[in-house]
């Protein structure tokens, strides 16, 4: 089955618009612990990475969009007294008796569970409550389902107990909980575009700052193509030691150039020539690592420019360049994924192709010229299910709006 996500609303003129990350996201509930509390529900969407893969733990540059798989956290006060957690996708329900002394037991539920822990340490005092989830983004595939339900939870969890954070400060504590409480060393990319996307935009953020820009998706020539991810539905084990291993290599380069240059703050201010001065003193592969994650600031440099001229070759190209480096330099593709990038490059309209996310499986995001998205992708999954005996779900996005509180009358799933 190929989704189609058809994006309708045309975008008259490129303006270069600040991020409003720092404004106030949550909406207060007034009943909050009174009876007769209607359930709120927040929603929150999944996300792609256009360009800048592996640079967000280095204080570098990112370029992902929201898109519209959503996340939908329901809460309501419980009368029992206590805390409880569900979820459509799994069968556990969880119980907490007390916020006292929350640890994590591995399984779904340590997300909202470390949400809740974060927003605590900050003061917000929830009263007990009954919290269910449900949603459409795919798990564990590289669109953030994780971020997704960790900013919906604490955007409900904040509505009951009356508080609201900047997206910027809901971005930090999900991060936080999912670095702290689930243990994945996540950097901050997920949570802050999922706080702060803007439709029919992409966000550069800078992840040292949190600075951001948001970014016309159809200026000029843009206007005519589509963002298609296709998802390989693969996921190797590998990943997770893989990973590790990828972070020590970039903190070993990254040490070895702040020695020699110890102006640099971070891999993110740190040029070419600076880490050739210091091949050296690291591996051949802390080498590649950093080579990876320099480059890719310049190429997400690079496709700030062709989207503000509306240049889809030059973007898609940049986009080619960054799979490149990940397959070679940073080694985090596998081979199902270098075969939808190369299959993709061969078929008519695709203007660039590469791996989305950590790596080592996942999805690749492609730029698409319109009139050629459906027939691509189309062609993309048949050819993948002739070479792996697998089917890869291939969808046509557009860019949307970042977490809301949405109502009945709102709810996508009841259009
Ligand atoms: P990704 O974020 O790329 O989807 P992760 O491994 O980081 O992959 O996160 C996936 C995990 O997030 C799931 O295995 C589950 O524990 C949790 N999760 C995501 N969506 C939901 C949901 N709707 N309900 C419960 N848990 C969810
Ligand atoms: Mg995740």
């Amino acid at each position: 089955m190929i989704i189609v996500f058809v994006c309708t609303l045309p975008y008259p003129s490129y303006t270069a618009r600040e991020c409003p990350a720092k404004g106030s996201l949550a909406v207060p509930c007034t009943q909050a612990s009174g009876k007769g509390f209607e359930p709120v529900e927040f929603s929150a969407p999944a996300r792609v990475n256009l360009i800048g893969e592996h640079t967000d733990y280095t204080g570098g540059l990112v370029l992902p969009m929201a898109i519209p798989f959503r996340s939908i956290a329901t809460i309501q006060p419980s009368d029992a007294g206590i805390y409880e957690l569900s979820s459509e996708n799994f069968p556990s329900t969880r119980t907490l008796q007390s916020t006292q002394g929350l640890v994590p037991v591995h399984e779904w539920s340590d997300y909202p569970v470390g949400v809740l822990r974060e927003l605590l340490s900050l003061g917000v005092k929830p009263p007990p409550f009954r919290l269910h989830l449900r949603g459409n983004v795919p798990l564990g595939a590289g669109l953030s389902s994780s971020a997704s339900i960790e900013v919906a939870t604490a955007l409900a969890i904040l509505a009951l107990a009356d508080a609201s954070l900047s997206p910027q400060a809901i971005a930090l504590l999900c991060r936080r909980a999912e670095n702290n409480f689930v243990g994945s060393p996540c950097g901050i990319m997920d949570q802050f575009v999922i706080t702060a996307a803007q439709a029919n935009h992409a966000l550069l953020l800078n992840t040292r700052d949190l600075s951001c820009e948001l970014l016309p998706m159809d200026q000029d020539r843009l206007a005519g193509t589509r963002i298609v991810i296709a998802n390989s539905t693969v996921k190797h084990s590998i990943a997770g030691g893989e990973y590790g291993l990828r972070r020590r290599e970039v903190e070993i380069g990254q040490s070895a150039l702040r020695a020699r240059f110890p102006e640099l703050r971070d891999l993110g201010e740190a040029t070419l020539e600076q880490l050739a001065v210091c091949q050296s003193k690291i591996s051949p592969e802390a080498f590649r690592r950093c080579r990876h994650i320099i480059s890719e600031n310049g190429r997400v440099r690079a496709a700030r420019e062709a989207m503000l001229v509306g240049d889809p070759i030059e973007l898609g190209r940049l986009m080619t360049q960054s799979h490149i480096s990940q397959r070679d330099d940073f080694e985090c593709s596998v081979k199902e994924i270098d075969f939808l990038v190369e299959q993709a490059l061969s078929l008519p309209g695709c203007f660039g192709a590469r791996l989305t996310g950590g790596g080592f499986g996942g999805c690749t995001v492609n730029l698409v010229a319109v009139e050629d998205a459906e027939r691509f992708a189309f062609t993309l999954k048949d050819a993948y299910r002739r070479r792996f005996l697998l089917e890869a779900p291939v969808y046509i996005c557009e860019a949307v709006d970042g977490a809301v509180r949405q109502n009945a009358s709102t709810r996508p799933d009841r259009r």
